[in-house]
């Protein structure tokens, strides 16, 4: 089974048919939320998955960019990373904190990344990103640009579309590759 994230293409409409959790973009059928990806024939539609609650301190999760303020990340944790063949996705995501520092490089809304759990109080959660994980980077990252996925060279991200090459990010070694390999097991709510 695959994990897809919100946007992401699974298709040109002419050869799929759209089902349940997809829409249309200029012709593409794209994913609404994340799930896991089922291809039936020429029908594409995504499951919902079950919740797994509130992860423990040490865990890393899969997280999406969803604002920041000066060095303050906010994040939404859709997924628990077991490995690289095992990610839970969240059915209730969660708020969390991330503090942009040395560890975690540049992080842009809209990026996926692993990160720790590094605290959990009261409903506060705060992520972080130790050095020396090798899980642990940016998974998933548009162009803050021109909007194309960017691909990993070495250490860094690079846009094939506008050109644009960032070094300053810390990337996972997983980059891009659970997310599309389609090797990923979840747990969908049948
Ligand atoms: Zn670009």
């Amino acid at each position: 089974m695959s994990v897809v994230v919100p946007g992401e293409e699974l298709g040109v409409a002419e050869a799929y048919m759209g089902g349940e959790g997809t829409y249309q973009r200029d012709g593409v059928i794209c994913a609404k939320y994340v799930g896991v990806l089922e291809v039936s024939g020429r029908k594409v539609r995504i499951h919902k998955v079950k919740e797994h609650g509130i992860p423990a301190v040490g865990q890393l999760v899969l997280a999406e960019i969803t604002g920041k303020n000066g060095i303050v990340v906010l994040t939404k944790v859709w997924g628990l990373w077991k490995s690289e063949k095992r990610i839970r996705v969240l059915k209730n995501p969660f708020t969390a904190a991330l503090l942009q520092q040395e560890s975690t490089g540049e992080l842009n809304v809209s990026d996926i990344i692993i990160a720790r759990v590094s605290s959990i109080v009261g409903k506060q959660i705060l992520l972080d990103m130790p050095p020396g994980m090798k899980e642990i980077g940016i998974v998933w990252s548009m162009c803050g640009y021109c909007g194309t996925l960017r691909k990993r060279y070495g250490y860094s991200l690079v846009c094939n579309s506008c050109g644009r090459v960032d070094t300053a990010v810390r990337v996972s070694y997983y980059y891009g590759l659970q997310l599309k390999g389609g090797e990923s097991e979840a747990e969908a709510i049948t």
